[in-house]
């Protein structure tokens, strides 16, 4: 990659941007969730030195574009101040698109993908997806519901039956937790996951990974 910013004259946002040896798009700012730590709500757009504030989306061509050869990067990862699958079909066709060069795609994610689209659609990502890191947030539905403020009903149940699901159909899942979030058990979160024989990740609040 050569350039982390488009540069048109309407379009200076950050849409991939390099970090721990893995490149980073940051394609919509929009969510299924409203979570009351996410650095948005407190008009807070920048992580680790980067501005991710989009004044657009960007096209499918504008995103390949920017990360150039993906084969540069131990992992392109879908993760921004936006919920990558609310833009299915480009996540989709980026992915693919990634995945012909050569490259490996992580998709860091709500896991609300198969509710927001109304059908199960892990197998579909699975064709182009190698490993996602799904946001459980939290170890029962009403502490997930407190801290995410889901848009739509049956999140946390859907988030964890995705998780299922896209783990069998071929993509390596790992379910996250942020340490410190009040009432948040994060060993609990632990014991779901390896109950449901996914791995788990202790994540730091407003740390990129
Ligand atoms: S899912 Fe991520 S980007 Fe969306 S509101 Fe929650 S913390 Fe913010």
């Amino acid at each position: 990659m050569t350039l982390t910013q488009t540069t048109t004259a309407d379009f200076h946002s950050v849409i991939a941007y390099p970090l721990h040896g893995n490149c980073y798009l940051n394609i919509t700012s929009e969510c299924t969730l409203r979570c009351g730590f996410c650095p948005k709500y407190k008009r807070s757009w920048e992580i680790q030195s980067y501005d991710l504030r989009l004044h657009r989306e960007p096209t499918v061509d504008e995103v390949l574009a920017a990360l150039g050869d993906p084969t540069r990067y131990q992992e392109v990862v879908f993760c921004g101040l936006g919920e990558p699958t609310v833009r299915y079909p480009e996540v989709l066709a980026i992915a693919r698109a990634i995945k012909q060069a050569g490259g490996r795609v992580r998709l860091n994610t709500d896991g609300l993908a198969s509710l927001r689209e109304g059908r199960d659609v892990s197998a579909e990502l699975a064709e182009v997806i190698d490993r996602a890191s799904i946001s459980m947030n939290a170890h029962n539905e009403a502490v997930y519901i407190r801290h995410t403020r889901p848009r739509l009903e049956g999140a946390y149940a859907a988030m964890l039956d995705f998780a299922s699901r896209a783990q069998q159909a071929g993509i390596d899942v790992t379910l996250t937790a942020i340490d410190g979030l009040e009432g948040v058990d994060v060993a609990a979160c632990e014991r779901i996951a390896t109950e449901m024989g996914l791995k788990f990740r202790r994540r730091v609040l407003d740390q990129v990974g």
